[in-house]
């Protein structure tokens, strides 16, 4: 029996990890931490902390697994370079599965992402639209993120150079190398993801639309089953699918 804790666990993730559960016989919830509980008080009761809180706790959240050598899921998204940074140091002592989506379809958008922009050279201009409900705090979405990533990766660009978040204003012509990302919120949509190859006379779109947070909550948990038998490092959801 795998016996994970829940960070975050009041949240509208940490409800979706807890009404999933019963799903996986192997499984078993063995905390529940929300703001002002605890870690480390229940931390060894646990085989894997699974966080879905925030931005600012994740940190404090990997430290504690390090210190008491307990595997992680992410799910949290929004993080500073600073925060990535310190919790990717904990790879070298625990197994991490860090992603910023855990839906076995969007995992295919990246799949599928990358082969499209190997197949549709640079002549294509690259755009990301992501829409997320009207409570969601980070902007954009850590999927858009990840997306974005594979593109520059694949026509070998600096992201952080490139990456055109919305426009406004007499902002001057699209430039070839530019990558358009754009956050819409509103209402309780869950997440939905529209990557757009444009070229003159022809136009690409690859869209994800998830409709239960159900979605997540069982990648994330089959994730849980899986980094416990990892040797320490950093992982993501294409591992735990083998689609690498
Ligand atoms: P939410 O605001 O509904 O829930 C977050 C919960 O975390 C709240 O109950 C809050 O009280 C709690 N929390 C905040 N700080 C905490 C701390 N220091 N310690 C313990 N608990 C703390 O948000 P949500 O919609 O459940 O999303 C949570 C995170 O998961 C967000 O970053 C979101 O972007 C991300 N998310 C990721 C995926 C994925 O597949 N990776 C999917 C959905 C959401």
């Amino acid at each position: 029996m795998t016996k994970i804790i829940i960070t975050g666990a009041k949240g509208r993730m940490g409800r979706a990890l807890i009404a999933c559960a019963p799903n996986f016989r192997e499984l078993e919830i063995a905390g529940q931490i929300d703001v002002g509980d605890d870690l480390g008080a229940v931390i060894e009761r646990g085989d894997v902390v699974v966080d879905f809180s925030s931005q600012t706790a994740t940190v404090g959240v990997a430290d504690i697994c390090a210190k008491y050598q307990k595997a992680l899921v992410i799910g949290t998204t929004g993080h500073t370079d600073t925060n990535t940074f310190e919790v990717r140091l904990r790879k070298a002592q625990i197994p991490i599965v860090w992603a910023s989506n855990f839906s076995t379809g969007v995992n295919t958008l990246f799949w599928l992402t990358r082969k499209a922009a190997e197949i549709l050279g640079p002549e294509f201009d690259l755009e990301i639209v992501e829409m997320h409900h009207r409570l969601k705090k980070d902007a954009p979405s850590g999927t858009a993120k990840s997306l974005a990533e594979i593109l520059a990766e694949v026509r070998k660009l600096h992201l952080e150079k490139v990456a055109r978040h919305g426009r406004a204003g007499i902002v001057g012509e699209r430039t070839p190398t530019e990558i358009g990302i754009h956050s819409l919120r509103g209402g309780d949509v869950v997440g939905d993801h529209t990557v757009i190859f444009a070229n003159t006379g022809e136009r690409l779109e690859l869209t994800h639309k998830a409709s239960s947070r159900d979605t997540f909550a069982n990648g994330a948990l089959r994730a849980a089953l899986w980094v416990v038998k990892q040797k320490p490092g950093l992982y993501d959801m294409q591992d735990v699918l083998g689609l690498k």
